[in-house]
């Protein structure tokens, strides 16, 4: 072996003892997955058997909710900051490199000061306003192909190499076509059928890369729709307001720990995610902290 290689081979083998060296952690890999614009009463329609055994093994409610403005980035950053948008004041929606990166921890940087991996793949560039400097050892962003399959087809390549603690990866495909469509088009139930097909990649290379048994998965949202007519009276999907079509989520945990075919009862709100992630991992939720771990999912 040469000395590099054994250099490198060293420091996988010593980041991975940092990771399980988490005292109090309950998995030594959290996966959140979410699903731009998957609303439960879309999920419910639409062809997606990975998806529905996994809510049906794991411990699952259809009635969490995000934020309000339910838009894709203040929600998202809610839930990888584990506060509102009041306190991240991420209140746009696009990507705006002028205005630099969130300004709270994310769960990223919280983890990565415990010497935990963290990863991001992403189909959306605006996610570059939560890739703090330093926090993020793989951030994936496939500009030329942002569809889900092409995002779970750069997390298979990578996850065996890198075997990330905490790791999130963002399906776009939903929020394109409902948006273009409606939300119960064709166009857009074979998006939610697509982002099926990129959870089963994403769950066979967990488990191709030997880290199944220590993994949970999270699978949520970050905001529903609503359709509207546009000015030629055409449908399109919507969302960013505070109606129940909008704001309701689904929120499952699977894998490690988590109680079979549990049904959460205790309200579950988008920057619980945040804290759930941390809490598996070991990491001391901060001060002033919105989220709370949804433990009612887990075994004692
Ligand atoms: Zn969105
Ligand atoms: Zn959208």
């Amino acid at each position: 072996m040469s000395r590099s290689l054994f250099r490198s081979a060293f420091a996988i083998f010593a980041l991975g003892c940092a990771q399980l060296a988490q005292a109090g952690s309950r998995a030594d890999h959290v996966f959140i997955v979410s699903f731009d614009q998957a609303s439960p009463a879309g999920i419910a329609k639409a062809d997606m058997p990975v998806y529905k055994e996994m809510a049906a093994q794991g411990a699952h409610t259809w009635e969490a909710y995000t934020i309000v403005p339910s838009l894709t980035l203040p929600s998202h950053t809610s839930m990888l900051t584990g506060v509102g948008i009041q306190k991240h004041q991420i209140d746009w929606n696009s990507y705006m490199p002028e205005r630099g990166q969130v300004k709270v921890p994310t769960i990223f940087s919280l983890a990565k000061e415990k010497g935990i991996s963290t990863a991001m793949f992403v189909a959306k560039e605006k996610f570059q306003h939560l890739n703090l400097p330093g926090t993020v050892d793989l951030f994936v962003y496939p500009k030329d192909d942002e569809t889900c399959g092409s995002v779970a087809r750069h997390f298979a390549e990578q996850v065996g190499t890198l075997k990330p603690g905490l790791c999130f990866i963002h399906f776009g495909d939903p929020d394109v076509k409902g948006h273009e469509f409606g939300i119960d088009s064709p166009q857009k139930m074979q998006a939610y059928a697509d982002t099926d097909k990129a959870l089963k990649v994403l769950r066979d290379a967990v488990a191709n890369a030997g880290i199944a048994d220590s993994s949970v998965f999270i699978l949520t949202a970050d905001h529903g729709c609503h359709d509207i007519k546009d000015s030629n009276g055409i449908t399109r999907g919507t969302h960013g307001s505070s109606s129940p079509e909008d704001v309701t989520i689904p929120w499952i945990a699977w894998g490690k720990g988590v109680k079979p075919g549990k049904t959460i009862t205790a309200p579950v709100v988008q920057y619980d995610t945040a804290a759930t992630a941390l809490w598996l991992l070991g990491v001391p939720l901060p001060e002033g902290f919105w989220g709370r771990p949804v433990s009612s999912a887990f075994e004692e």
